[in-house]
């Protein structure tokens, strides 16, 4: 069998990388390579024509303040951001953290400034209610329950923007502790078809796993066909850090 491969699109590296975020892509690199599964990473920037995006197997946008995600919306205003809607919605597995997710809701609303209409591929509104109000910030942990994906995540949040889900949108985990998408109805983040937005940074793949290999599998059954098992990776350390933060915010120490 030829070697396996997986593109990752790395959405604009230079404008929309917070708290680490960049992590996801060496976790992603990382247990493809320990498995012998080749990677390439195409950083997408305003200079890339909107076909390279188009050979992605993984799709990956990080956080960004609100500065730059004007920036970058008016990118995707064009050819890039249909690319983006019809990968999400053929089923390309995607991350996005914070800033990332609120570009793909159907607009957010900054601190100051004008309404940044979104691509719509998440039924969801975020709105930042002014630079008075006090941001949401802390560590976070909740539950992930997807009939293929059980597992609690935890991380690192920093944000103003309140997201509210749409009737047709559904959570991507129930916080534990701390805010989520508003510190209001217990949500966090939202789910798409294979597209996951979340407001953990940290980064959230490395000290979660579970969530990293659930993208990889995906992206392989989607480009193979086939129902991939993934080769077991020694994951003790990623448990141990994962176990040791999930339990002092549960007790609360
Ligand atoms: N600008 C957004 C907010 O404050 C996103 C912040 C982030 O990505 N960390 O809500």
């Amino acid at each position: 069998m030829t070697k396996q491969k997986v593109i990752i699109a790395w959405l604009y590296p230079d404008l929309m990388s917070t708290y680490g975020d960049r992590g996801n892509i060496i976790t992603l690199q990382k247990r493809c390579e320990w498995r012998g599964i080749e990677t390439e990473i195409l950083s997408i920037t305003p200079e890339t024509k909107s076909i390279e995006l188009k050979k992605a197997d993984i799709v990956f946008g990080g956080g960004a303040q609100d500065l730059e995600q004007e920036i970058v919306m008016k990118d995707l205003k064009g050819d890039k951001g249909s690319v983006i809607k019809e990968l999400i919605n053929a089923g390309t597995p995607a991350l996005f953290v914070c800033g990332a997710p609120q570009l793909m809701g159907k607009y957010y609303e900054p601190a100051m400034g004008k309404r940044i209409d979104g691509l719509g591929i998440f039924d969801m509104v975020s709105k930042h209610p002014g630079p008075k109000k006090p941001r949401l910030i802390g560590n976070v942990v909740a539950q992930v329950e997807l009939p293929d994906l059980v597992t609690t995540i935890v991380g690192f949040e920093n944000h103003g923007g309140r997201t509210k889900l749409g009737k047709n949108a559904k959570a991507f985990a129930k916080i534990i502790k701390g805010y989520g998408n508003n510190g209001e109805d217990g949500t966090e983040g939202v789910i798409y078809n294979n597209a996951i937005g979340c407001y953990f940074h940290g980064p959230l793949l490395p000290k979660n796993p579970k969530i990293s290999d659930w993208l990889l599998s995906c992206a392989l059954k989607k480009k193979y066909g086939q129902n991939i098992i993934l080769k077991e990776l020694d994951d003790s350390l990623e448990i141990q850090a994962h176990e040791a933060i999930a339990r002092r915010l549960r007790i609360g120490v």
